[in-house]
């Protein structure tokens, strides 16, 4: 478990907001090359492992040079503007991906983009022009029952910040 700024943060789920600056065409592995409209774009996880959400999210706010994840593609591309946080060992991503369907979130061709391992359709999800990617997960927050909302500064201090 990773302390930051003097808090303890372990296992749990979490909600990605990104911002696609311009249209892009990813190349997502096996997914093929879905072409990306500029926009907001919203994913949920979840890391139930060592290091917990911390260390997950410290992986996030890198531009990964070799992707691993789904999202690392594009994450390339979109700037991570805001993370919600849900601590707590039961896997609840699946839950939050429903919850954004309801919230009349555009579900994002290709189906199955970071939901391999469960029967979502999808665990990525494009958001309208507006509210922005902080707006709409301040917005969440309650109704996801998220016990935190970081900012992008936030993250940048973790990004900076060493695991002990
Ligand atoms: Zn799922």
């Amino acid at each position: 478990m990773l302390d930051v700024q003097g808090m303890e943060v372990g296992p749990g789920t979490y909600l990605l907001g990104l911002y696609l600056p311009v249209s892009t065409r990813l190349r997502v592995g096996a997914l093929g090359t879905p072409e990306l409209p500029a926009g907001s774009y919203f994913y949920v996880g979840s890391a139930l492992g060592p290091g917990g959400i911390a260390a997950r999210l410290r992986h996030h706010v890198r531009r990964s040079q070799r992707p691993h994840w789904h999202i690392d593609y594009l994450r390339r591309e979109a700037d991570l503007v805001a993370a919600l946080i849900s601590e707590g060992s039961s896997r609840r991503e699946c839950r939050w991906a429903a919850a954004l369907e309801a919230h009349a979130v555009p579900v994002l061709d290709p189906r199955g983009f970071g939901a391999s391992d469960c029967a979502c359709g999808t665990h990525l999800f494009a958001g309208a022009r507006w509210p922005g990617p902080a707006a709409l997960l301040r917005r969440l927050r309650e109704p996801l029952g998220a016990s935190q909302l970081w900012s992008a500064r936030r993250l940048a201090r973790l990004a900076a910040s060493r695991a002990r």
